[in-house]
Parts: C-alpha cells; structure tokens; sequence
C-alpha cells in the first residue's frame, strides 16, 4: 500500500493521522455493489464505522444508503445526500428527540429492539401525523463466534426483540395506525469471519419469515444485518473482502416469498482496509525483559486494541525505505502510545526492524471504528487525517 513516495510525502506531514487510500475506498464499494447487483441486494453503509467527510461523500456518491444508530447519524446521512429512503435507523435506546427527527425526514425504516420502544414510536408517529415504517430487530440467538464484546445476536446480549414478545410486537402494531410494519432485521455481531454464522443466520431468518406469512403478514424487507469481517493480520494480501463468497450466501440459503427485499448493513467490510494509521515514534526504551516502542499516537487516536484487545498489523515504515543489506536487525518490541494507562498498548512482542526516534509507523486495518472512536482524553490534538489524491 505504501511506496516510496507516499512514504516521503508521510515525513513531511504531522503525525498522527489517519490515512485513507480513496482508490482503494472505491474499488471496494464497486465490488461489493457489483456483486450485491447480481442479486438486486440493497446495502446500506454503517456511519458509525466512519463518517470522515470524504469517506462519507465517497459512500453517499456510490449510492449505497445509510445505516444510523443515533439522531445525528440520521441528519448527517441527510446533510451527506444520503436519500431519506435509503436510510435505516437502529438502536436500542434511541430518544424521543431522535425519533422526531427521524420521522420528520420520512426514514426508510426504524429497526425497533422492543415492544416498549414500538409503543414510543407509534405514539410519536401520531402526534407528528406521520406513519413510521418499522422493521423489528429479532434477536436471532445465534452466536457470531467474534470477540464477546462486539456479539449481539445472543439471548444475554442487549439488543433486538426477543422471540416471545413477538405476538405482543403484532398486537401494538395492528393498535396503531401510526405504525407500518415492513419487514424484520437481524444483525448478529461483528468482525464475522466464519461465513458459516451467516448459514446460520439464514436458517433462522427463514424460520421468522414464515411465522409472520403464516400469520397474514407478508414482508417486504428482509434486512440481515452487516458483521462481514475483514483480514486484520494480511491487509496487503487481502485489501478487499470476498463479498461474492458473501452475498452468494445469502442468495443460496435465504427464502424470499414473491417480491421480498433483502437489504445489508455493511461497515467495516467496507472501509477498514482503506485506512491507516500513521505515526512516529517519539522514544525507544531498552529494558532487561521488554523493549518498547513509544509512539505519538495512543489509544485516543485507536481505542480498538484498549476496548476489544483487537489486533492490527503493525508496519515500520521506514525501513521500507532502506535497502536490505542496510537494514539492521530486528527486535521484539511493545508498541504502546503517550497516554496515561497501561491499556493503552497497540500490540506485544512485535517483531519490527531496529527502531530509532522519528521512524514511521503504520497501524493497518484502522478504517472501521478508528477515527470515528478518537477521543480528546489526556487533552489530545484534534485528530487529523490525509487523503491518498492529497499527496500522490
Ligand atoms: C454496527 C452495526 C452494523 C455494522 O456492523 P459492521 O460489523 O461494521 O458491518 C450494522 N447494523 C447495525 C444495527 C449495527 O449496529
């Protein structure tokens, strides 16, 4: 991803910045478009992987729709130029001011995560002389096999409309004109790199389905979510995930009735590999057990690793820069950032190049829930970010 002058355009710069590969952005959602077409399959993009204006724009110009989990999601998806038809609203704990404005923009569908809270919409919807359009977010039980904290499609987990609330969903939905129901939604956790949860995820979908037909309602959407992984540890080898693989899935094991949509939320797979994060390093300890790498961008600029004990693939940049015979040996370094906490560690034992005060370094894979997590803990720096058509 990184060539020789790139790599020098990054030395001019100040570090840390997120980096995004806007070519490769769009050979991604032209791939995942292309084969979502084969299948009229509708995407919807997560903003909350990653609403950097020009990712967004990017996203919004593809026309893909947008997936939001809060009020200012929505309106931002509005302001992108993000059509109100396209855009779905998630959420287990959306306010009454969130809804309001989402109904004032006349969304594509609420995904509602329980009885109480498709109360609160119908009730709403009536007073703002609207009709919301729900989807119910079933919690489907089926395990994600990803890391425990991004699971939720489990009984224990928060989110969704446990399945035996859902004659109590039908009876408020047929008390309120103010509420149409549309469809069902699912998504069961992310970071998915076993397809086979998505086998899984099917057979369940199907099952659902044919309880509300046989109840009379037949759907028009059937929305399952997004979760589609992506490969942390090789993200030169595998830039751009199999989306073919993926949506072939789905087109082989999920029974449509008639004209029944099947609509995606995909964030991550998306826009992960596409971004970067690019430091230096500030100081180089040499202890009797460990040697550490301290870098200028800490867990306030990627919070992955310190919230989910997430791996990313971290690169010496420039060594890359140096030919192999001048290249000194290599150490197993900690890379840890500035801030004060011990979580605040981006990998251990990594084997790295000799490394001296000022090398750059890259953290891959940081696209997804980097830039969009940074926080100002510690009085940090405003985060700040290059886009590839600035330098090359
Ligand atoms: C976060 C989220 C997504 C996107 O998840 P990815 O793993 O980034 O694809 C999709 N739908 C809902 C409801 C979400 O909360």
């Amino acid at each position: 991803m990184f060539n020789r002058d790139i790599i020098a355009a990054f030395e001019q710069k100040e570090t840390p910045f997120f980096y995004y590969d806007l070519q490769l952005l769009q050979a991604t959602i032209d791939n995942a478009l292309t084969e979502a077409d084969k299948y009229k399959f509708h995407i919807h993009y997560a903003l909350k992987a990653n609403f950097n204006e020009r990712v967004l724009q990017i996203i919004q110009e593809s026309g893909i729709g947008a997936d939001c989990v809060s009020g200012n999601e929505v309106l931002k998806a509005v302001e992108t130029g993000f059509s109100p038809d396209k855009i779905v609203f998630a959420g287990v704990g959306k306010a009454d001011k969130e809804i309001i404005a989402a109904l004032h923009h006349d969304i594509f569908a609420f995904n509602v995560e329980s009885v109480q809270e498709l109360c609160v919409i119908g009730d709403l919807a009536k007073k703002e002389g609207k009709v919301a359009k729900v989807a119910l977010r079933i919690n489907p039980n089926v395990d994600a096999k990803t890391h425990k904290y991004i699971t939720t499609g489990l009984d224990e987990n928060k989110f969704g409309i446990k399945t035996w609330e859902l004659n109590e969903c039908l009876d408020v939905i047929r008390n309120f004109d103010s509420l149409e129901l549309i469809g069902l939604h699912f998504h069961v956790g992310s970071q998915v790199v076993d397809l086979n949860v998505f086998k899984s995820l099917c057979v369940k979908v199907n099952e659902f389905n044919n309880w509300f037909d046989e109840r009379g309602y037949r759907l028009k959407v059937l929305n399952v979510g997004g979760g589609l992984g992506v490969n942390y540890t090789d993200p030169d080898g595998d830039p751009i995930v199999d989306f073919k693989r993926y949506f072939e899935i789905f087109d082989q094991f999920l029974e449509r009735k008639g004209e029944q949509e099947v609509h995606f939320e995909l964030g991550r797979a998306l826009v992960a590999q596409s971004g970067s994060l690019i430091s230096k390093v500030l100081y180089v300890k040499n202890g009797i057990k460990k040697h550490f790498l301290i870098l200028d961008a800490g867990m306030t600029e990627l919070m992955r690793p310190a919230l989910y004990q997430a791996y990313h693939k971290i690169e010496h940049l420039s060594a890359k820069q140096l030919s192999e015979e001048t290249r000194d040996g290599s150490v197993n370094y900690d890379v840890v950032g500035p801030i004060c906490e011990s979580t605040d560690c981006f990998g251990k034992e990594v084997e790295l190049p000799e490394s001296k005060r000022g090398d750059l370094i890259a953290i891959r894979t940081t696209g997804a829930y980097g830039e969009v997590m940074a926080s100002k803990y510690n009085l940090r720096d405003e985060i700040r970010y290059v886009y590839s058509d600035e330098i090359v």
